[in-house]
């Protein structure tokens, strides 16, 4: 199909991309789907087209009315472009420590910006249950609820995974990605083991989240801390939930760092840090298969969102990061 319809017809369909270089270090097929070329730059438009087009057919979102989320990046992205296209009103409750640019693209795109303190998820204003709490009070609203709205996981089940499917012909070893609400996983993993059970579904953590110690021991145990953006948690989602998960992965900031300068100057591809974690994790997982599988992950998002932190050497070097990307310490 040459013309797509608009913003929400070029969501999905993304190039699977050959990483030369980590394949020829690995003796694999190391392969990553381009979500960074999704029109709003993420993974998460996906999930934000399929949440509103399951609200529209519902009958819960029509013409005039309004689409709340609470969100830190891009699935807020995603919705805000999406709501532009479409004629609604779009609330985006954010924590006020997030990065200004964030909050100054939101605005850009239409969507009115209400930063709240960062809370815990238990507190009651937590700023995913305040955003919840609005769409309750306001007229003709809804709440995307990302997290545990699995219309989430509904997008990667009918396109992510069967894209992926498709462009290998089939010959998947291993699918390796990071998790923030866990839709990619879940619906990616879902669909490739109804093809074939012996494809192995690997979770990627960063440090400070609960999921690899869940994936490896069955508990909830989160240590260290993480410099990466819109990944990691300590909670089982909805979305989550049921997911076949075969192993876990756990990267740390120095190596993540170190993989997203790669992507950076050996493959040209300016990408955030979840693609870092996402390529380390993929890298860890063809080491252990041993030569000859076909390793998929995803580039995430872009570079361009994060100038001021992972690719500001002054930030990095506060951080005690700079070694790792390669940049001189001065
Ligand atoms: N990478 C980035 C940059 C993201 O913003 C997100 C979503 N928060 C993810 C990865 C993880 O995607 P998912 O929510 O489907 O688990």
């Amino acid at each position: 199909m040459a013309i797509r319809d608009g913003f929400i017809g070029s969501v999905g369909n993304t190039p699977l991309l050959r990483l030369g270089r980590l394949c020829d270090e690995t003796g694999c097929e190391i392969l990553a789907k381009a979500e960074f070329l999704n029109p709003g730059g993420s993974v998460k438009d996906r999930a934000a087209r399929f949440i509103l087009e399951d609200a529209e057919r519902q009958g819960r979102l029509a013409p005039g009315g309004t689409v709340v989320e609470g969100t830190a990046g891009n699935t807020g992205i995603g919705l805000a472009h999406i709501c532009a296209a479409r004629g609604y009103r779009c609330i985006i409750v954010i924590p006020d420590n997030q990065s200004p640019e964030k909050l100054d693209l939101l605005r850009t795109l239409g969507a009115e910006v209400r930063p709240v303190p960062p809370k815990p998820y238990k507190d009651p204003d937590n700023y995913q249950k305040i955003a919840g709490r609005l769409a309750d009070e306001l007229p003709g609203a809804i709440w995307a609820n990302q997290f545990d709205n699995i219309a989430n996981r509904q997008a990667h089940y009918a396109t992510t995974g069967p894209e992926i499917w498709a462009e290998t012909g089939g010959r998947v070893d291993a699918f390796v990605c990071a998790t923030g609400t866990g839709g990619t996983l879940a619906g990616v993993a879902r669909y490739l083991k109804e093809r074939d059970s012996k494809v192995r579904i690997v979770l990627a953590d960063p440090m400070g989240s609960a999921l690899y110690n869940w994936v490896k021991t069955g508990e909830l145990l989160a240590e260290g801390s993480s410099i990466t953006e819109g990944i990691g948690t300590t909670r089982v989602t909805a979305n989550l939930e049921g997911t076949p998960i075969d192993d876990a992965v756990q990267v740390d900031d120095p190596a993540c760092v170190a993989m997203v300068y790669r992507l950076l100057r050996e493959e040209g591809l300016f990408v955030g840090g979840s693609s870092g974690i996402n390529l380390a994790a993929a890298v860890q997982v063809a080491r252990e298969l041993g030569p000859g599988h076909t390793i998929v992950t995803l580039l995430c998002d872009r570079g361009g969102l994060y100038a001021g932190r992972l690719f500001n050497s002054q930030w990095l070097q506060e951080k005690g990061l700079a070694e790792a990307a390669g940049i001189a310490v001065g």
